[in-house]
């Protein structure tokens, strides 16, 4: 079993044998990721490197993440509307997302794969499961309309 300490130490030593400097900043915000147990935004990110460490600004945390998803190391997917939300790579999953309410859920990367079959040998597209969450209505709001 991974740890949440050993991860981190993965993360930080994947910076170092690209030559990337670590910060404290750097630091906070990878524990940050290390840490979630969901999926956050730059926002949400931040505020939580703040407790960490006091003087992490928006936009260094900007900074870090766009060299984290530089090095793969992070990826990004839009929910809907909202802001974008960031973690750490290596879950494979997508995402779906309510219309309604904005509950956002992970799905098994396979639930995908008929689509994502279907897309390539017919367009040769190939699908991004993750980047860009699928919209619809959930069970509890498909209840209310019921
Ligand atoms: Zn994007
Ligand atoms: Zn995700
Ligand atoms: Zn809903």
């Amino acid at each position: 079993m991974t740890t949440n300490a050993s991860r981190g130490d993965e993360v930080l030593d994947s910076l170092r044998r690209h030559a990337k400097r670590i910060t404290e900043p750097k630091r906070a915000v990878v524990q940050v990721l290390v840490d979630a147990r969901d999926h956050l935004t730059a926002d949400e990110i931040t505020q939580r490197a703040q407790l960490l460490r006091g003087d992490v600004s928006p936009s260094t945390v900007y900074r870090i993440l766009e060299e984290l998803e530089d090095l793969a190391l992070v990826v990004h997917s839009h929910m809907g509307h909202a802001a974008a939300v960031y973690h750490l790579t290596g879950q494979n999953h997508g995402h779906v997302t309510c219309a309604s309410c904005h509950v956002t859920f992970e799905v098994p990367s396979d639930a995908f794969n008929r689509l994502a079959n279907e897309l390539m040998s017919s367009l040769g597209f190939e699908l991004d499961r993750h980047h860009v969450a699928l919209s619809g209505i959930c069970a509890a709001c498909r209840a209310e309309i019921d």
